[in-house]
């Protein structure tokens, strides 16, 4: 069955992404754009200022970008990304919702709602139930789901891992690439031949993001992990691809080779953006980089690499795609879920 999907929020740089990835999605057909009331009415080859390096699909540039309000979405529309700023997304999504339509969002706003599945598909698809309560609470024919943070996506799947060893402590220092402050984000003055050693807010949201994806759903209520993390964020000049360093402590002991093959037994999904194998080891110390390894499972995958024991515990990197697993590639797997279980 192909589901008619929508974009909220389609000219920006996520939005623009999952433009890319929806076009020959085998389950979703792309059917509305919305964005901004100066874009509206404008042809998307128009209103887009397209910055992804492959042309913009044929059946899209003639698309009409629609205001980004229920009423000018079509009723067939089943399924929308969202990827609008969240304070735009957090005074509009529940309307949509309300309307009947079922968002998977990039948005920040309401991730860590007790009623607001935060998912990973491949980490902890459960939580999906809980738009059960979502809709009882609510009163929503529709429903919302998030997908976390880019620098929170990039290091849980491997945290997932060392859950069976009793994890107990983790910190983290990440090197995050510009796109992911969005096309306007960084100037060019700031970022090139430096570091930025804070990311407004980045910090708190792998500290707690982390800590709801990892928790347990009992058909009632999330309990969420008790992992303890500590970040540092930095932006540094790369284009894509968040690299990260993570320090992580156990109850039990574990060496550098239980930890890698705790890496490689986290499945992938049978879902068409869920990559196989999830996690993708190196053994090679100087792997992952963002250059080389960003595309890794067609940016869908995570890489980590470098895994070594250390006095506390153990040390690793790893790295992902910031627009594509960390963002529209994420709601798009998301929205994948969705429709597999039921809820589309
Ligand atoms: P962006 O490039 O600034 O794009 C914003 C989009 O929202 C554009 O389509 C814009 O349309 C539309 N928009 C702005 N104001 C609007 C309004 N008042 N009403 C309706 N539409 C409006 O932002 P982005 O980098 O794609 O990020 C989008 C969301 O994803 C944000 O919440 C961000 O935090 C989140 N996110 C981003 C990343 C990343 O790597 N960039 C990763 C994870 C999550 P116009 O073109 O008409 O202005």
């Amino acid at each position: 069955m192909t589901v008619r999907v929508g974009i909220l929020g389609a000219t920006g740089a996520v939005g623009q992404r999952a433009i890319q990835l929806l076009d020959g999605h085998p389950e979703f057909e792309l059917a509305a754009v919305t964005a901004s009331e100066s874009s509206a009415g404008l042809s998307y080859g128009e209103a887009a200022k397209w910055r992804i390096d492959a042309p913009i699909p044929e059946s899209v540039a003639d698309l009409t970008v629609r205001e980004t309000d229920p009423d000018a979405v079509p009723d067939d529309v089943d399924l929308l990304f969202s990827s609008l700023p969240s304070g735009v997304a957090a005074e509009v999504e529940p309307g949509f919702a309300e309307a009947g339509y079922v968002l998977s969002s990039n948005s920040s706003n309401d991730r860590m709602a007790d009623d607001v599945p935060l998912v990973i598909p491949e980490i902890n698809p459960g939580h999906l139930d809980l738009l059960e309560v979502q809709r009882d609470e609510r009163g929503w024919d529709g429903a919302l789901v998030k997908n976390p943070n880019c620098s929170t996506i990039t290091m849980v799947p491997t945290l997932s891992a060392l859950a069976q060893f009793g994890l107990e402590r983790v910190h983290v220092s990440t090197l995050q690439a510009v796109s992911g402050g969005g096309y306007s984000g960084v100037t060019s003055m700031e970022i090139i031949d430096n570091v930025l050693p804070h990311i407004g807010g980045e910090e708190s949201k792998m500290e707690t993001e982390s800590k709801k994806l990892l928790g347990t759903f009992d058909g009632a209520e999330l309990d969420h992990h008790a992992v303890e993390v500590s970040a540092s964020c930095n932006r540094v000049p790369t284009i894509d691809g968040h690299l990260e360093n993570v320090w992580a402590e156990t109850a039990d002991d574990v060496s550098a080779t239980d930890v890698e093959d705790a890496f490689r037994g986290v499945e992938s999904l049978d879902l068409p953006s869920s990559p196989d194998p999830l996690i993708e080891v190196f053994d090679d110390p100087n792997r992952p980089q963002p250059r080389l390894d960003r595309m890794v499972g067609d940016g869908m995958a995570i890489a980590a690499g470098g895994v070594q024991e250390t006095a506390s515990g153990v040390q690793y990197n790893t790295l992902a795609h910031n627009t594509i697993r960390g963002a529209a590639g994420a709601a798009v797997l998301n929205g994948e879920l969705l429709a597999s279980d039921g809820w589309i």
